[in-house]
């Protein structure tokens, strides 16, 4: 099997439900509050662990007891951590309100944005042509560009999953045998409406392929000469998407380390987070290998 190298973020989710939001100068009585590990490329690394993957991530989380939470998630689900470093500054922070099941967010990225070139080449140490690198948008865009660029460099297979969405992520596409955005992040990126328009100009600004992905409306596969569209697979009552496109990208890198074609993955991917969605939280809604292969 391959081994999967990801870059990304980590962010402690603090969140609590409110009846409305307050006024200026108002306190508010709330409920349900939780603290969850978060963050899309912790989310991911954590997807890739539980799901049987050899996961080494790079990230920066501070010295707080926040940092020491993410790190243990990770740890306990398998993942090398070996390369994400503590740093003065505080972890990444995501403080969100729910008013009537909708989220408003505050992030404060912190350690995140302290993530350079160094961390990427500490990452990439000993990795071989062949293994597959993954990342996201929440670390600097430049150590980003870079990362994918050296990747690219040393012949790993290189996964974008351009999330959240940036404009100036337009520039990395060259640089992703396979990118899988969202259908929002498509429309920003490509610059057009159409889902396979989109997914064209992907293709003509140097992505390999492209893996949209559709929520309940499941994914669209496409590359040159391959269109597929691969439905989403419900394993009962979906009652929290958070981290869905998470799991997706996590198991996708899985089964394509295992050797898996792009289809194929995509299938194994759809299953994972149609599970995810089943259970509240991100992190621990992931299913484990066995709990897919199961329901497979
Ligand atoms: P997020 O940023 O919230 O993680 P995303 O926008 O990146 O999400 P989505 O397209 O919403 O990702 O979802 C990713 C995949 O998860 C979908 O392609 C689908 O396979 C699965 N999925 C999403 N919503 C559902 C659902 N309600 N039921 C079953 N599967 C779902």
């Amino acid at each position: 099997m391959k081994r999967i190298y990801l870059l990304g973020s980590l962010n402690c989710d603090l969140s609590i439900r409110a009846p409305y939001l307050p006024e200026r100068g108002e306190t508010l009585k709330g409920s349900d509050f939780m603290i969850n590990a978060g963050g899309k490329g912790a989310n991911q690394a954590c997807a890739c662990a539980k799901l049987g993957g050899k996961i080494r991530m790079a990230g920066a989380v501070g010295k707080d007891s926040f940092g020491d939470m993410l790190l243990a998630s990770l740890k306990s689900a398998g993942a090398d951590i070996s390369t994400v470093r503590r740093t003065e500054r505080n972890t990444g922070v995501a403080v969100i309100t729910v008013v009537d099941g909708d989220n408003r967010i505050i992030l404060d990225e912190g350690a995140n944005g302290e993530v350079t070139e160094a961390d990427a080449l500490a990452l990439l140490d000993g990795a071989q042509a062949g293994d597959i690198f993954v990342t996201q948008l929440e670390n600097p865009f430049p150590v980003v560009l870079n990362a994918l660029k050296l990747a690219r460099e040393r012949g790993l297979f290189t996964v974008f999953n351009p999330a959240p969405a940036k404009a100036e992520a337009r520039e990395a596409v060259k640089y992703s045998d396979l990118i899988t955005p969202n259908r929002k992040e498509l429309r920003l990126l490509s610059g057009k409406e159409g889902l396979d328009e989109g997914c064209e100009e992907l293709l003509a600004l140097g992505a390999g392929c492209v893996i949209v992905t559709l929520g309940e409306k499941g994914s669209l596969v496409y590359k040159r000469g391959v269109r597929l569209e691969v439905p989403c697979v419900s394993a009962g009552e979906a009652i929290d998407t958070t981290g869905a496109g998470d799991t997706f990208c996590g198991a996708l890198c899985v089964r394509l380390a295992e050797g898996a074609e792009l289809a194929e993955a995509a299938r194994f991917a759809s299953v994972c987070a149609g599970i995810a969605v089943t259970r509240r939280g991100a992190q621990i809604a992931i299913p484990t290998r066995e709990e897919a292969d199961r329901f497979l």
